[in-house]
């Protein structure tokens, strides 16, 4: 409409040009002394003028002005629908731009998925073949490492005394998780379900970790059959851009579910391979190893001192005149009274030294990397100090005992086990026959003597044993 007013003003601008023109010189031709039939000639002009420009004005110039304006109009309606595309288009592209970014979140996302069942996969079947806590650990650490990669954290695994847990083995770099904590120190542990912590808002941190620097943690405790078997406790997880720590989100719990359900069937399989393990070498009364697991080893330390040229002695005890003992005091306390004595046997020893209960009231000793002398003189110390032993029972305390033993050592009385331990059990013969309390030794005894076979030992009972 702008142009159409600014065309008209012009127009009319131009007929009053026009007009006033030939009017003026129709006023100032009789001064000009010019003929009248100027003034005649110049009347019809105007004359015409006055029809012919507002009849050009409503026939042409009015028209061709609309038309233009409709052009206008239609070039201003192509502009604004042009604009109106170029948005949309830059619209569709950026959301296409964004569906392409979130569709290669999500391959990334569902890569490392793969890459985490893989692993995962890895880790189980690892674990399956790992046969102690101390493989478990390095399989743990390896793992975990590779599984969270930009994490850091610490597996602790529970007391069998459940009153403890304890850090088994790291990864990455935690900061201020403790060697060991009580059940009640972890959020996780005490409720049963993974307990999340950060410094962006108000949540309780787990006593266990250290203030320092943490940030934030996350523990997940790690049950079978609503058991406590440890837990499992993370750092530097879900940190944004930002820098703020993240909760981690429903998929990922899940996810970490898995990986406990995973670790606590390893530490449930492990305890009950333990637990197995030891019911078969021990024997249940005094702890020590079982006769079985004694010849085993026995024989495997002979092979060892073989290879290193060592001496080895074998030493078989058995408690004088037990069977009196029992009849005075009571199985029971005959039982309490092995073992006290199973117990002290097994602290006068070095932690490489092997005891075992090799029947009823009898003992084995095994010397590694002994010498003859040192070998007796050790044994005959230990049997003064069972003739001081006072052991209690039911409040009572029980009556002192002797023992008899006898010492065979490698490779000089015997080449193996077997030999070996009847060397040994030939001269506890020898010295019970010889009056009992007394240690003796297979090559000396059988230097100053032949060694008897077949009489049975008489040696009297001295007063003060069992209380006689
Ligand atoms: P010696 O000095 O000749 O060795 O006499 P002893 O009475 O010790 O010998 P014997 O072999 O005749 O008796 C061993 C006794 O040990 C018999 C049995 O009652 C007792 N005994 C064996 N095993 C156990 C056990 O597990 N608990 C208890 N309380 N007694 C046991
Ligand atoms: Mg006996
Ligand atoms: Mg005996």
């Amino acid at each position: 409409m702008t142009a159409y007013r600014e065309a008209s003003r012009l127009f009319l601008l131009l007929l009053s040009f026009v007009f006033f023109g030939e009017v003026a010189i129709m006023l100032v031709l009789p001064y000009l002394g010019l003929p009248n039939r100027f003034a005649e000639a110049l009347a019809d002009p105007m004359i015409l003028t006055l029809i012919l420009f507002p009849a050009l004005y409503f026939l042409v110039f009015k028209r061709l002005v609309v038309k233009n304006v409709a052009l206008e109009q239609a070039e201003q309606q192509l502009l604004a629908a042009q604009s109106e595309l170029e948005d949309k288009v830059a619209a569709r592209t950026r959301e296409i731009t964004e569906a392409k970014q979130t569709l290669e979140n999500s391959l990334a996302m569902l890569r490392d998925r793969q890459r985490e069942v893989v692993i995962l996969g890895d880790m189980s079947k690892m674990f399956q073949a790992s046969r102690s806590f101390e493989e478990i650990s390095h399989v743990a650490e390896h793992q975990l490492g590779r599984l969270f990669p930009d994490t850091s954290g610490a597996l602790y695994v529970m007391r069998a005394s459940r009153n403890l847990l304890e850090r088994m083995m790291t990864w990455g770099d935690p900061d201020g998780f403790a060697a060991s904590f009580a059940p009640d120190e972890c959020w996780a542990v005490r409720c049963g379900r993974p307990h999340f912590f950060s410094d962006n808002d108000n949540a309780l941190a787990c006593e266990h970790v250290s203030k320092g620097n943490d940030r934030g943690h996350l523990c997940l405790p790690i049950t079978a059959h609503g058991e406590t078997l440890g837990a499992l406790c993370l750092q530097k997880i879900g940190v944004t851009e930002t820098g703020a720590i993240e909760p981690p989100s429903a998929d990922r719990l899940e996810f970490y579910a898995t990986v406990t359900e995973n670790l606590a069937l390893t530490i449930a399989n492990q305890r009950l391979h333990e637990t197995l393990r030891h019911q078969a070498l021990r024997d249940p009364l005094t702890g020590l190893f079982n006769r079985r697991y004694l010849l085993e080893i026995l024989s495997r330390e002979i092979e060892r001192a073989r290879s290193l040229v060592q001496k080895i002695g074998v030493v078989m005890i058995d408690i004088d005149h037990f069977k009196r003992f029992n009849d005075q005091f009571g199985h029971n306390a005959g039982d309490t009274l092995l073992a006290a004595l199973g117990d002290l046997l097994y602290k006068r020893v070095r932690p490489t030294d092997i005891v075992a209960r090799y029947g009823g009231e009898e003992f084995v000793i095994v010397l590694i990397d002994t010498e003859d002398d040192l070998a007796v003189s050790r044994v005959d110390i230990v049997r003064e100090e069972v003739a001081t032993l006072a052991v209690q029972h039911k409040g009572a305390t029980l009556g002192r005992i002797t023992i008899s033993a006898g010492i065979a050592v490698f490779p000089t009385d015997g080449e193996n086990a077997e030999t070996l331990i009847e060397a040994a059990d030939r001269v506890l013969y020898e010295a019970k026959r010889s009056g009992r309390n007394r240690v003796e030794w297979y090559r000396r005894k059988k230097a100053e003597t032949v060694l008897t076979n077949d009489v049975q030992p008489q040696g009297e009972v001295p007063s003060e044993v069992v209380g006689i």
